[in-house]
């Protein structure tokens, strides 16, 4: 640069962050897209791998990736081999990418036929049109997943838990079949994150996570997260790469500092779940309560088995699904009566959120559909927050109390 550089090359050229003289406790967001090289070949150097560093935002940026590495920490915590994360701009561009990467035209899939409604539509739309066709089977029924695998199946997909009914998967039993077909095991595991059960310790080759619900936990970041061993991962980080959704570093600073309550969080969270199920169940206007903790519950010996405990009890995810009998119009009114949880979609924060789930997450289901699926017209969604679990009793028999006629309505 000249000594009197002009106006505008002075303002570009403003004296630069030096680097951190105190260790900051905290990680610093790194908002640049771009990194300065010392000369052309350490930047060839970095874009070819042969030195460590960066380049440009959506390959790589420190913040997003030290986010990444953390959610693998927690994943890989009981496993002696190594497990690499990517990070995502969200759940979804996670799956989607995960699945883009492990699959080719021709490639079939065996899915949960319970999963999330995105990754549904995504298998059952897009992948067909490019020539991935996905079979979806009752994940409970092992007999059908079995029967369902072709030579070219490359994926058997489920939920560690699933909406709203929170069957438990058979992970172990799962693995099985898919590592005998030649096939990964991929695992969404958002609805138990890692402080309830570890896909990875049962067999499962790949976790994705939507870390917008319980790793960032408070309702003001969005992302996803792919995790499983490094040579899978490499595949869909190339994958990321080309596609594009990066997760910007301001998410990813929230979601990683959402990860250090995500055990206190989580194990309040699930036992005032299991308090909250067994108080509602309890009420003549419920019909069913769909919760792991509850003996009866398809998932309770199989939750005992894949899933953590700690002194609080045992941690069976903290979504409850209630069901009182009635159709369509008496869930919502449920849910309209309640005064403690909001009408919102969306789990795993730490306010108690609800929904119908037949006018919402489930609203293309006729009737019939939904009892198939074992969803009554009724049911209402609670993803249970950080609220006491006495206010959150109280405000669901009083909406129940309500309905029931025993209680005058508001
Ligand atoms: C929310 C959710 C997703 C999608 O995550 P986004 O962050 O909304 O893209 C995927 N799977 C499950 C089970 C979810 O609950």
């Amino acid at each position: 640069m000249t000594n009197h550089p002009g106006e505008n090359t002075r303002a570009v050229r403003l004296p630069a962050p030096s680097a951190p003289v105190g260790r900051s406790v905290r990680g610093p967001v790194h908002r640049s897209t771009t990194y300065a090289f010392g000369s052309s070949q350490e930047y060839a150097d970095v874009l070819d791998g042969v030195q460590e560093g960066y380049s440009y935002a959506r390959i790589d940026n420190p913040t997003t990736e030290a986010f990444a590495h953390a959610v693998a920490a927690l994943e890989g915590a009981g496993l002696d081999r190594e497990v690499r994360g990517q990070a995502f701009a969200s759940g979804m561009a996670a799956v989607s990418t995960a699945l883009l990467a492990l699959t080719e035209a021709g490639a079939h899939v065996v899915a949960a036929r319970s999963i999330y409604g995105n990754t549904y539509s995504l298998l059952d739309g897009l992948f067909r049109r490019f020539g991935v066709s996905t079979d979806f089977v009752d994940i409970t029924d092992l007999d059908a997943v079995r029967a369902a695998i072709r030579p070219q199946t490359r994926i058997v997909f489920t939920e560690t838990l699933s909406n709203p009914t929170m069957t438990v998967s058979d992970l172990p039993g799962l693995a099985a079949i898919a590592h005998e077909a030649g096939a990964l095991l991929a695992v969404d595991s958002t609805f138990a994150s890692p402080a309830v059960c570890r896909p990875l310790e049962h067999g499962a080759d790949l976790v994705l996570h939507s870390a917008t619900k319980y790793l960032g936990g408070h309702s003001d970041a969005t992302g996803g997260v792919a995790v499983g061993r490094p040579e899978l991962i490499a595949a869909i980080r190339s994958a990321r790469i080309d596609l594009g959704p990066c997760l910007a570093a301001d998410e990813a600073f929230l979601l990683h500092r959402g990860l250090e309550t995500l055990p206190l969080r989580v194990a309040r969270q699930c036992a005032t779940a299991a308090e909250f199920a067994a108080a509602v169940q309890r009420h003549p206007a419920v019909a069913r309560v769909d919760h792991p903790g509850l003996p009866g519950h398809q998932g309770h010996r199989l939750a005992r088995e894949l899933f953590d405990s700690g002194p609080e009890g045992a941690r069976c995810g903290a979504v409850v699904t209630v069901t009182p009998h009635g159709d369509r119009g008496t869930g919502m009114a449920f849910a309209d009566r309640l005064r403690v949880a909001t009408i919102a979609a969306s789990l795993g924060g730490t306010h108690t959120l609800v929904g119908h789930v037949g006018s919402t997450t489930h609203r293309q289901m006729s009737d019939e559909a939904l009892r198939a699926a074992g969803i009554g017209p009724a049911a209402v969604r609670f993803s249970i927050g950080l609220e006491e679990p006495e206010d959150l009793v109280a405000d669901a028999l009083a909406a129940l109390d309500a309905l029931d006629g025993s209680a005058s309505p508001m």
